[in-house]
């Protein structure tokens, strides 16, 4: 299966994140105005930068708590997912979350386990029936449509969180016994965080894992 990434948008962030984040770590022990520290981290070099940065967040151990001042960088994705991880998705409370309404018209994901198992042809049959009833409701009432279709498929959200939970989200939903529809998730936010924010990203402790390893080994089809 050919990886795609536009099912997953990066579609906004603060461009001096990292340097705000570093400039109120500064405030926070100093006695300055936010302006001055953020003028003093935006004077520095790129390595001093990237010094201070080991030096807030070096330490931080897996089961310690991110530090506040993580939440002066905000993100907002873009994403489509199946029902599935959405339901894991959905649980995350320091986010603000703008689910489109469920249908069957984004397509849905095939497990890689259920086509081994030799049942492709009788799930695509099931989900095929599940959007010719999905239609027949939805001309009744495009709400109650919506129970009839199966977590296999996608449904579209717009999300919008700071970095301190992006450190939370994707170091508890890469790892080893979180579904792999929410890893692949996961995975892919933290690509788009860590290719814009390198500096500060590179903190996570994420399992080993790429997202399009997910796709390759846990589906079908997505
Ligand atoms: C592998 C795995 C298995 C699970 N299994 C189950 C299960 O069997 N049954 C079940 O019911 N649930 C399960 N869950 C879901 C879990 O119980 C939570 O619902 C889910 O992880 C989301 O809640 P949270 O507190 O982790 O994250 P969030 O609600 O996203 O909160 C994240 C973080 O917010 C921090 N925070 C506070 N203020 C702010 C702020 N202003 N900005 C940013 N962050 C802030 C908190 O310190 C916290 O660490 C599972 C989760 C995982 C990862």
């Amino acid at each position: 299966m050919k990886s795609k990434s536009d099912w997953c948008n990066l579609i906004d962030y603060d461009k001096d994140g990292e340097k705000k984040i570093l400039a109120a770590a500064l405030y926070r022990f100093n006695e300055i105005p936010f302006a001055d520290a953020l003028t003093y981290i935006k004077s520095l070099k790129k390595k001093e930068r990237a010094e201070l940065a080991d030096t807030v967040l070096k330490r931080l151990g897996k089961f310690d708590v991110p530090l506040r001042e993580l939440e002066y960088s905000n993100y907002t994705f873009d994403i489509v997912m199946d029902q599935g991880a959405y339901a894991e998705f959905k649980r995350h409370r320091m986010m603000t979350q703008t689910p489109q309404r469920l249908t069957t018209h984004l397509g849905y994901t095939i497990p890689l386990l259920v086509t081994e198992a030799g049942f492709g042809s009788k799930y695509e049959a099931a989900m095929e029936a599940a959007i010719k009833m999905y239609e027949k409701l939805y001309a009744f009432n495009p709400d109650v449509a919506q129970y009839i279709v199966p977590n296999g498929f996608n449904r579209r959200v717009l999300a919008q969180f700071n970095l301190r939970e992006a450190f939370a989200f994707c170091q508890l939903r890469t790892a080893a016994n979180a579904h792999f529809s929410i890893r692949r998730v996961a995975q892919k936010m933290y690509e788009d965080i860590a290719r814009v924010h390198p500096l500060l990203a590179k903190y996570m402790k994420l399992h080993n894992e790429t997202w399009q390893g997910v796709e390759e080994n846990y589906f079908t089809k997505v």
